[in-house]
């Protein structure tokens, strides 16, 4: 879904979107996208620039880091969102890296802006550091892979398999 920003002048307008099946795409082979978002936006122009502000409501899964099992995140998000137009370097706006952080400034180009984009930025923004199941979530064993949540195997203290291991680790450090 591209937003053409000529649409749009500096009286507030009301942008609805709602998703129809498979129509947004997450991009990201970790996640999967559980409900179509729905955005409710209001969208100002002053010149070049685009104040994009409103909710994103959707709900994605991803695998808890420990026993990969899928957990579902709901998105909730009041967004307030500053659109500029794409520069060939900062320098040109010198103000622009000073505020960065506190505009929350993207850009856009060709005169549109990309809602699909801009979900799957603030999708990221919006999922823990971690994605577990639980805080105390137990994880896999390394020796065998039972989910020591729903299972006690013997494991304790015999020899890792290597390769258990080494996927333990990477899972441990995703
Ligand atoms: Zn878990
Ligand atoms: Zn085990």
């Amino acid at each position: 879904m591209l937003i053409d920003i000529a649409e749009f002048d500096n009286r507030a307008k009301r942008f609805r979107y709602s998703y129809g099946p498979g129509e947004f795409n997450i991009q990201d082979e970790s996640l999967i996208c559980r409900r179509e978002p729905v955005c409710d936006l209001s969208i100002v122009r002053k010149h070049e620039e685009v104040r994009i502000s409103g909710s994103l409501v959707t709900e994605v899964s991803a695998s808890c880091a420990r026993c990969l099992i899928a957990v579902s995140i709901p998105v909730d998000l009041q967004l307030d969102l500053i659109y500029h137009p794409v520069v060939e370097s900062f320098a040109e706006e010198p103000d622009l890296e000073l505020s960065y952080q506190d505009l929350n400034l993207s850009y856009y180009a060709n005169d549109v802006i990309d809602l699909d984009e801009l979900i799957r930025e603030q999708i990221q923004l919006a999922l823990p550091v971690r994605v577990l199941c639980r805080e105390e979530c137990r994880g896999l064993c390394p020796v065998c892979g039972a989910d020591r949540n729903r299972e006690t195997c013997s494991c304790a203290g015999k020899q890792i398999d290597p390769l258990w291991e080494a996927l333990a680790k990477l899972i441990e450090e995703r």
